[in-house]
């Protein structure tokens, strides 16, 4: 049984729908404060209404990751109204497919941006408040694309994946005098909205890849998430826990 997450404040980004609303009801639902952000606000309401509506303490803010500015103005909203900020969880993200041939300087931008400039931005705003939390920690949303596997159209998703990792282990470091840890959950298919919009003969296809012969829920996720939050895993930071059901493990088809 982990120590209770009740009166922590919970930042999640990216947290309107899919893993992040999974991550933001995890926490929610356990007692925290959490802060749902996403650029729209409308989907962000909607969200933080859901979660009240459950008993909990929720709040949607709008922001968006790609902006500094952005991001510190929400960390000082989010810190003026639940009092700190104690739990990061930086998972907003894109996975747009393009070709090589068709990739350009733009697409690369807009991906790297979101996924990974996004963790440094989003580190930085909220770093005054994890200074002085008790606990603090932050967990990033990576993916197996990029730091285990590859994927055809995703050259660009998979570098940022991978860039957040780099990030995450040199932020471990330099975050350790304050007892901060950053560490990263690398999901596997995890059925959300951005992935059913790939489409169904893509969600078949992984499907069947995966050794436990099902796409992930982002429950399992949110699992993951709150066991780097907890107080029991202060001595893990600059690690990555791989959430995919197996599907990184076959060496071949016919292993699967
Ligand atoms: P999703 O369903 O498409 O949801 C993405 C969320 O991010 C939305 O809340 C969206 O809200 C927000 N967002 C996007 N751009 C943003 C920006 N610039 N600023 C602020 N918020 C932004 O995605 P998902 O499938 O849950 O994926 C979430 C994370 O998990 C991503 O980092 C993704 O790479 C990673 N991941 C997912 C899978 C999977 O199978 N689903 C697998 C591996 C890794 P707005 O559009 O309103 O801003």
């Amino acid at each position: 049984m982990l120590t209770p997450v009740e009166g922590k404040v919970v930042l999640v980004t990216g947290a309107s729908r899919g893993i992040g609303k999974g991550i933001a009801r995890a926490f929610a639902h356990r007692g925290a404060a959490v802060a749902v952000v996403s650029r729209s606000i409308e989907a962000g309401d909607t969200c933080a209404a859901e979660l009240r509506a459950d008993g909990a303490n929720a709040e949607a803010f709008a922001a968006d990751v790609t902006e500094a500015a952005s991001m510190n103005q929400l960390a000082e909203r989010v810190a003026a109204r639940f009092g700190g900020i104690d739990i990061v969880c930086a998972n907003a993200g894109i996975f747009p497919n393009v070709s090589l041939e068709a990739m350009t300087g733009e697409d690369w931008d807009l991906v790297l941006n979101t996924n990974a400039r996004s963790a440094l931005f989003t580190l930085q705003a909220c770093l005054p408040w994890l200074k002085r939390a008790m606990a603090p920690r932050v967990i990033l949303t990576s993916s197996i694309t990029g730091p285990i596997t590859g994927y055809a159209g995703w050259a660009h998703y998979a570098a940022s994946k991978a860039a957040q990792l780099g990030f995450m282990r040199s932020a471990a470091l330099e975050l350790a005098p304050y007892r901060i840890t950053v560490n990263a959950v690398l999901p596997g298919n995890v059925m959300t909205e951005g992935l059913a919009d790939l489409g169904s003969e893509y969600l078949t296809k992984m499907e069947a890849s995966i050794p436990l012969k099902r796409l992930g829920t982002v429950d399992d996720i949110a699992w993951a998430v709150l066991f780097l939050a907890s107080e029991e895993a202060s001595f893990i930071t600059g690690q990555t826990l791989v959430v995919d059901g197996g599907q990184v493990l076959p060496e071949n088809q016919d292993a699967a």
